[in-house]
């Protein structure tokens, strides 16, 4: 088999352990080396590596001042330098195969949710890489979804300073053409791929939150 991600060989040694076992999708070493997490002390909440002196997370703390926060927020891989690498290969260089090597560290199944709602992509966006970078990892880990929210942001969250995502109005709103999907009550689940300061999973609950929800609780692959 071929590593997803370094084209390498991997060689697995069939033994009754992993005779059963699904294939691995990257070899050990690009499996470390994605998995690993920077030293330094982590808010428990969003797992920020927070700057010294910082008793409190500062993005934690202005996020619970301005919105109503979700309940949980769980990141899948650290933004560490092979993670980043991998997310300029996903999301710029366009390389789409990559979507697989994510979607093997997504375990969602296991949980319980009733709606799983993507962070949507502008048309712009969508029409210039050519694929959503976050219901491709979604499609390819066997993950049902629902495009609940729509967006007209254009600009990249990652081009913008922190005050102007601040002072800048949602951007989300429902879809239109997803009226009828149940949020009261529901167990819902925001998707995004790299949380930052955590304003725009916020924003997209601040939408579905006025249709009364049980909970919602955000993933993300990857923590900046
Ligand atoms: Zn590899
Ligand atoms: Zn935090």
């Amino acid at each position: 088999m071929i590593c997803l991600y370094c084209h390498g060989r991997i060689t697995v040694e069939l033994n009754l352990l992993n005779l059963f076992s699904q294939p691995k999708k990257v070899c050990e070493s690009c499996h470390l080396k994605l998995t690993e997490w920077r030293r330094g002390e982590r808010c428990r909440r969003c797992r920020k590596i927070k700057d010294s002196g910082e008793a409190a997370c500062r993005d934690c703390a202005f996020i619970s001042r301005r919105f109503t926060s979700v309940r949980n927020i769980r990141c899948l891989l650290d933004y560490n330098s092979e993670v980043k690498m991998m997310m300029h290969r996903y999301k710029f260089v366009r390389d789409v195969a990559l979507a697989e090597v994510m979607a093997d560290f997504i375990d969602i199944k296991a949980w319980q949710y009733d709606v799983i709602v993507p962070i949507p992509v502008s048309d712009h966006r969508l029409q210039e890489r050519g694929f959503n970078q976050i219901t491709e990892v979604l499609k390819r880990s066997g993950t049902a979804y629902t495009e609940l929210l729509a967006t007209n942001k254009i600009q990249l969250q990652s081009e913008r300073t922190k005050s102007e995502r601040m002072k800048s109005d949602n951007p989300f709103s429902f879809d239109a053409g997803q009226k009828d999907v149940k949020i009261l009550d529901k167990r819902i689940l925001i998707v995004d791929d790299i949380y930052t300061t955590g304003i725009t999973v916020h924003h997209a609950a601040e939408i579905i939150m006025q249709r009364k929800p049980a909970y919602i609780d955000v993933l993300t692959f990857s923590k900046a």
